[in-house]
């Protein structure tokens, strides 16, 4: 199969049609009209095999991730997901695989109207890069600059999930399927996010760990926070880890949660509920700002955590 025929097959017709998109695959370019005002946000993630996927794993669910990493990227900034573009490398051509992978990544597409415009295809070691675009109105984007101090510090879903199942992989346990669906297919707090606007003073979503990503929002925000461990929200298995081992590792520094983490005023609270409410999502108060800067940690003893716990870098020494 040629690589034409393997993008007009696989890729033509992604997502819904959109007006806004006059010109997708096919082109040089695509063409996307932006609303006059709107700001374009867009963010890109590249995810490697044997780096942020194990080779052997389901090409569908990998299709799924491979765009969801990208929207919640987009719902951290509050923003409405559009287009988006798609870089495959490819080891050789697998039909089967090109199916599967594509089934997820539409799947996806079409649940949040989002367009595949574009892209490019070429051989090499497996790696995925998607790149997403999506907008948000003047003033709407929520940064991670503008946390102040008294604020609660607010997270969605369950932390930690995703870091057990990589666990349980890496160990060759027999791993939960509940477990291994949030580390493989992540969902995206896109509702979420846009919901927060206006309401949300800074916002972050979750791919290196809380202590690191919460971590971004102090620094740019040039707050502290200081958590209540025992608020964190944890499913049973995490829960069960964390209190046989005293081992706070999997909630606060393991990677791929995909949640969103966000401040508001302490009085907006009610408003932060109900709109968690209309996206569907759980969403719960684990800390508070302050002027004092650093992250602290208080476990359920009332003691404070010893902490120096960062989550993921790919150029960290060791
Ligand atoms: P060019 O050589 O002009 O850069 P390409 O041959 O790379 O164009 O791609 C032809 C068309 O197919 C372009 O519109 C490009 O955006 C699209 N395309 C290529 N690969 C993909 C892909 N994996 N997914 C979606 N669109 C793709
Ligand atoms: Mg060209």
């Amino acid at each position: 199969m040629s690589e034409f025929d393997l993008i007009r097959r696989y890729f033509a017709d992604i997502g819904p049609v959109r007006p806004d998109a006059a010109l997708g695959v096919g082109d040089d370019c695509a063409l996307l009209e932006i609303p006059p005002g709107q700001a374009l946000a867009v963010s890109i993630d590249t995810l490697v095999s044997g780096v942020h996927f194990f080779p052997d794993c389901d090409p569908e669910r990998l299709g799924h991730k491979s765009l969801a990493v990208g929207l919640s990227d987009l719902a951290a900034m509050g923003a409405e997901p559009a287009w988006s573009t798609l870089a495959l490398t490819l080891p050789a051509v697998d039909e089967d695989w090109l199916r599967s992978f594509s089934r997820g990544f539409a799947r996806l597409s079409a649940a949040h109207g989002v367009r595949l415009v574009g892209g490019d295809t070429t051989r090499g070691p497996l790696s995925v890069s998607v790149q997403v675009h999506g907008l948000v109105p003047p003033g709407g984007a929520i940064r991670r600059s503008g946390a102040r101090p008294g604020d609660r510090v607010f997270v969605s879903g369950t932390l930690g999930d995703a870091g057990l199942a990589l666990r349980q992989i890496l160990d060759g346990a027999d791993v939960d399927e509940a477990l291994r669906g949030r580390l493989e297919c992540p969902e995206p707090r896109v509702r979420l996010g846009r919901g927060l606007r206006g309401l949300a003073t800074a916002m972050i979503d979750l791919s290196d760990g809380l202590a690191a990503d919460l971590g971004h929002v102090l620094q740019a925000s040039g707050v502290g926070a200081e958590l209540e461990l025992a608020r964190l929200p944890l499913s049973p298995m995490v829960a069960d880890v964390v209190q046989r081992a005293g081992d706070w590792s999997l909630p606060l520094s393991s990677g791929d949660d995909y949640e969103l983490c966000f401040c508001a005023a302490e009085a907006d609270a009610a408003r932060v509920e109900a709109i968690a409410q209309a996206a569907g999502c759980q969403v719960t108060a684990i800390g508070t700002l302050s002027k004092v800067s650093g992250l602290r940690c208080r476990l359920p003893s009332g003691d404070l955590l010893e902490t120096g716990m960062t989550g993921y870098d790919h150029f960290s020494a060791g």
